[in-house]
């Protein structure tokens, strides 16, 4: 297995499934058996999950309310989609602890970076809700962060997309898939992976970014096995 240790980037919005607003039952039970089925074959599985789903602190700013209040109640948004999707993991009898960046005890575990990698080493699931802890951050950010911090071997980022294309694949048809790119190149080309903050964080710690479909059946399970069907974004 190529990646012994993985960080999984998963958005809020993922996890809406076809809906306009909140978590879509469905979409976080298949969510939950593909991160199972990594887990059981023994790779070690820390998944950020963002909040966008619920609530977005800049477009909160933007309707006039102040961003650090805005971005705060993204934070908690993290966590209810972090409780969501601990609920859901453990239903299907996978151990998991979130851990959160912001104090909310009664409800999570504070992060704490030795404890989150000693979960890991027991095979636990861990889950980190809060983002940062700070405003002014993307749960990206929090994602390259906590991948660093915890010695991830890469950063795995699902999306509705299967990887980083010459331009929108959504809107133009002649769009092409990458199957690697380099940092630098994409910093060339202006194409967006992550906010630029989570980028060059990732960039400046050598530490590759694999961009995925987190929809198709078994898509999580062919990259932890090693096979190319995403983009990666190495030095
Ligand atoms: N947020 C924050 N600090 C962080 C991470 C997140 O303030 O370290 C807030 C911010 O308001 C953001 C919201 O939480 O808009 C939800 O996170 P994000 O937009 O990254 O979620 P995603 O796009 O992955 O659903």
């Amino acid at each position: 297995m190529p990646y012994k240790r993985i960080l999984l980037k998963l958005s809020g919005e993922a996890l809406m499934g076809d809906q306009q607003y909140g978590i879509d039952p469905g979409r976080l039970e298949t969510y939950a058996e593909e991160i199972k089925a990594v887990v059981n074959q023994g790779t070690e599985v820390a998944i950020v999950i963002g909040g966008g789903n619920i609530f977005r602190g800049v477009a909160g700013a933007s309707r006039g309310m102040d961003r650090v209040q805005g971005d705060h109640m993204g934070m908690l948004a993290t966590i209810i989609n972090g409780l969501a999707l601990q609920s859901a993991l453990e239903d299907k009898g996978v151990d998991t602890r979130l851990q959160s960046a912001i104090k909310i005890n009664e409800v999570a575990e504070p992060f704490i970076r030795r404890r989150a990698m000693r979960h890991l080493e027991k095979g636990r699931v861990v889950i980190f809700g809060g983002g940062t802890g700070n405003p002014y951050f993307t749960t990206d950010s929090a994602a390259v962060l906590r991948a660093i911090e915890i010695e991830a071997d890469v950063i795995l980022k699902g999306t509705r997309v299967d990887g980083i294309y010459t331009s929108d694949p959504e809107k133009d048809k002649t769009a092409t898939k990458f199957d690697t790119i380099s940092f630098a190149e994409v910093l060339r080309k202006g194409l967006k992976v992550m906010d630029t903050t989570a980028f060059t964080l990732s960039q400046e710690n050598e530490l590759p970014i694999v961009v995925f479909d987190m929809n198709k059946k078994g898509n999580l399970m062919k990259i932890v096995s090693g096979e190319n069907i995403g983009t990666v974004v190495n030095l």
